[in-house]
């Protein structure tokens, strides 16, 4: 009897630290003014039902015409897929965007369940504007300043010899793992339907690249925002195309920060994956800065 009041006893406590660990996400939400004269970075502590919160995996391709950014990426997937791991077991749906590669997925179940999301209508038109094979949020005059790295070489970052530009991928990266319940789409209706049916609010952004593509695909940062969902980026998992030779000659890894900083400053705030592993955040063996805003 002694042992059947215990077995009960532990069994309600696990379930109630399970529903709590389930349906809270603790997130340390970096922002910044867009006054430049206010340079002070503001940390926001909020708390996310993780059970109304996606995230959305932005063009972590199987190679890259950039070898250097291909090889990034690479380092970065099996430490993104142990985040993805963990998030999904925190009830957070998981929405994969290799845009362009889509077809490799046909007729899989989590293609599918992107393609029979009922309809729904957002607030404001989505974008239709075509570039890169999905449909395009461009550079926001009214809200943003111009980025604060120069990427119209497209960002090789390789020393010597530039890679030439040709479209490389043909699927996601395999290192991330897609489970059964997660999406996959890179269109910005059915990113919007999925958002919708499960009644989601809240959307983190990681993946590459962050100058390019987390800005401007249509499920990615500009269209999230616009459409009025809480999102944010997680910072640590994304990468730029950004060549050091290029304004403002910084090195590879400082223009990623910079931008980060401007989209702290202009679109959504940012955390690290450390918010949701508790491990320490992710950086680039070949960034030997001695400190970075991380
Ligand atoms: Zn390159």
């Amino acid at each position: 009897m002694k042992t059947l009041k215990i077995t009960i006893l532990a069994s309600v406590l696990i379930a109630m630290t399970t529903s709590i660990w389930a349906e809270n996400l603790k997130l340390n939400l970096r922002s910044q003014s867009k006054d430049a004269a206010d340079t002070k970075v503001n940390t926001e502590r909020v708390m996310w039902d993780s059970k109304k919160t996606a995230l959305i995996i932005c063009d972590m391709w199987d190679d890259h015409w950039c070898k250097s950014a291909s090889r990034r990426v690479g380092e970065m997937a099996p430490v993104l897929n142990d985040t993805i791991k963990i998030a999904r077991a925190k009830g957070i749906f998981i929405i994969h965007a290799p845009s362009s590669v889509i077809d490799f997925y046909k007729d899989t179940s989590q293609r599918n369940l992107a393609q029979k999301a009922p309809f729904a209508k957002a607030p404001i038109k989505l974008s239709t504007s075509p570039r890169w094979g999905t449909a395009w949020c461009w550079t926001d005059g009214k809200r943003e300043g111009v980025l604060p790295i120069d990427d119209s070489d497209m960002g090789c970052s390789c020393k010597g010899e530039k890679c030439d530009i040709r479209e490389a991928w043909k699927r996601q990266n395999k290192l991330i793992d897609i489970a059964e319940g997660d999406a996959v789409t890179d269109n910005g209706q059915e990113t919007y339907n999925l958002l919708a049916e499960r009644e989601i609010d809240n959307v983190i952004l990681c993946g590459v690249h962050l100058n390019m593509c987390v800005l401007g695909r249509p499920f990615a940062i500009r269209q999230m925002v616009k459409v009025g969902k809480n999102v944010a980026l997680m910072r640590d998992m994304t990468d730029t195309m950004y060549n050091p030779e290029r304004p403002p000659g910084v090195d590879h890894f400082t223009g990623t920060d910079l931008v980060i900083e401007h989209i702290e400053k202009f679109w959504c705030p940012s955390f690290t994956s450390t918010d949701i592993t508790g491990k320490k955040a992710f950086r680039f063996k070949e960034d030997k800065r001695k400190k970075s805003r991380k």
